[in-house]
């Protein structure tokens, strides 16, 4: 168990475990995508780790970069816009791979998808290491997905709660009271 400010958590997903799924994706990917030399967007902050060890295990020409991701409230407050931000590589006419680590109600990644696709890739792709498929909002399917996790907060291996976890190489859940 690990504590984080005023909440516990326990562990959810041992780092073996998730090192053997990293391995399987990275694996996939390197089929799919002989010949294709991809472009991998990493959503920073919370996809690092996971973006670090999938890549540590692609054996196929790719090059990768980091967006981050900013957020401005539209004119009513229910329509709060993500932008991303640090996109320099061009993009047209790449295979691209977006990497992130969590897709909760899908808003985030289906704004990410919008953005990169305005910019004319020849396909775009999402590998999310976690995906929450009862929290769901959108209609947004990632073409490579870790794990499928019950619709609970989650910690480590980059994600973080106020900042804190980003650095526990175990996935926790927060524990119920
Ligand atoms: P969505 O837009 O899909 O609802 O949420 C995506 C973003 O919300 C993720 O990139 C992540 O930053 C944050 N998020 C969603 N669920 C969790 C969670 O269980 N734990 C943490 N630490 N962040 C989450
Ligand atoms: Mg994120």
């Amino acid at each position: 168990m690990v504590q984080l400010k005023d909440k516990t958590f326990e562990v959810l997903l041992p780092h073996l475990e998730i090192g053997r799924r990293v391995r399987a994706l990275a694996e996939q990917i390197n089929q799919d995508y002989q010949e294709k030399c991809p472009l991998f967007v990493a959503v920073l902050n919370g996809s690092f780790m996971f973006a670090a060890d999938l890549l540590k295990n692609i054996d196929i020409p790719c090059e990768i970069t980091f967006v981050k991701l900013t957020s401005y409230e539209g004119t009513q407050r229910s329509n709060t816009l993500t932008q991303l931000v640090g996109l320099r590589e061009g993009i047209a006419g790449r295979h691209v791979i977006i990497i992130e680590d969590i897709v909760d109600s899908g808003i985030t990644i289906e704004q990410v998808l919008a953005d990169v696709k305005q910019k004319n890739p020849q396909s775009v792709r999402v590998a999310t290491l976690l995906l929450k498929p009862e929290a769901l909002e959108k209609p947004v399917a990632p073409e490579y997905v870790g794990f499928e996790i019950a619709n609970k907060f989650v910690v480590g291996y980059g994600l973080d709660y106020d900042g804190l976890g980003r650095n526990l190489p175990d996935i926790y859940a927060l524990k119920a009271d």
